[in-house]
């Protein structure tokens, strides 16, 4: 079975960039000391992040010019004169996909994902779960088409991920969905047959599956034992960085992931391309996805989702009870 939407340019472009990624990645990984630059916010950023992102700049040219990219990572620093190491090794890996890069026209590409959130636009994490990348663990590159502060297409890439429920897919899938059409599981690098992905049928919250970032410094992982406790839940949680996680929740692996606000900063809200690609693959396997409050994601807010504290996503049937949870423990009255 084959959905028509994977013959789109939001596909071949997507495609092309998850494959290029992976691929830069490992070849950073194998051939590069795994430097890490910190960023003004102490967020970790590599060679492969800036690299990726430069892919992605260089192909969006191809597949739509006129279209916007909002992206994670700048030339800010990367630009400094004592940065040129850096640079020539983004250069390099950057090189090996796209034989005419050089430092300009890298920094130029990277500098594409300096878009505005507007009417229509894509947004990139090139490497989201970045700590995850370096320990060697679960991190994805992820795309979404946003319109009208609506998803319409969303891409993972996931080079580390044995997708749950799709396991004869290999390690190394790619996760694509588009609105009205579901969403669509194959192996990155190989051409096996799509498979469509469904959420979990579990309604028995004792049995349910919860997922978990791995950094203690993006929960507060008091609150979260609390809900889980509350819940009644009788499995260990499953750590896991980056969207990894939503793909996971999208194949039926598990049932329930939620980020509560850590609290040394409560006033703390997620970023578009942390939340967008991997929520809508959610949905289109057909879960559930809103804040801690319950409310819709609001993705006419800009690069950071500042109406919405948090993040809930569930299977769809179980939602209402965990929303219900986190309502008695983060907000009590
Ligand atoms: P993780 O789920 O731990 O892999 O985190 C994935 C991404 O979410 C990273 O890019 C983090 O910067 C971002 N992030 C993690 N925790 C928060 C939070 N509490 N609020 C906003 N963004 C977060
Ligand atoms: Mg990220």
């Amino acid at each position: 079975m084959k959905s028509d939407f994977l013959d789109t340019p939001e596909s071949g472009f997507a495609i092309e960039v998850l494959r290029a990624g992976s691929r830069l990645a490992s070849q950073v990984r194998a051939e590069s000391n795994l430097t890490v630059h910190c960023k003004e916010d102490n967020s970790p950023v590599t060679v492969a992040d800036m690299g990726i992102q430069a892919v992605a700049g260089k192909f969006i040219e191809k597949y739509f010019p006129a279209v916007a990219l909002v992206a994670e990572e700048n030339t800010a620093g990367l630009r400094k004169p004592d940065e040129n190491a850096r640079l020539e090794e983004i250069v390099r890996h950057v090189k090996r996909l796209i034989p005419e890069a050089d430092p300009a026209a890298v920094c130029t590409w990277i500098d594409r994902g300096g878009g505005e959130a507007g009417e229509l636009f894509w947004t990139l994490d090139p490497i989201d779960g970045t700590k995850g990348y370096l320990r060697g663990d679960q991190y994805v590159t992820a795309l979404a088409l946003i319109r009208k502060g609506r998803v319409e297409f969303s891409a993972l890439g996931c080079p580390e991920l044995l997708l749950a429920c799709h396991e004869k897919l290999g390690k190394g899938v790619m996760l694509l969905s588009s609105r009205g059409k579901g969403c669509w599981a194959s192996s990155l690098e190989a051409d096996t047959p799509w498979e469509k992905l469904s959420v979990s049928r579990c309604e028995d919250i004792k049995k349910a599956r919860i997922l978990d970032s791995c950094d203690p410094g993006h929960k507060n992982a008091e609150k979260n034992a609390m809900i889980k406790r509350l819940l009644g839940s009788h499995h260990d949680p499953i750590g896991m960085d980056s969207q990894a996680k939503h793909a996971t929740l999208a194949a039926g692996g598990a049932e329930i992931f939620f980020r509560t606000l850590p609290e040394h900063d409560l006033s703390c809200r997620e970023k578009i391309w942390d939340v967008a690609p991997g929520a809508f693959a959610i949905e289109e396997a057909g879960g559930r996805v809103t804040d801690l409050n319950g409310n819709p994601i609001d993705y006419a807010a800009g690069n950071i989702l500042k109406n919405n504290p948090g993040f809930v996503a569930t299977n769809g049937f179980l939602h209402e009870k965990v929303v219900a949870a986190i309502r008695e423990t983060v907000f009590p009255k």
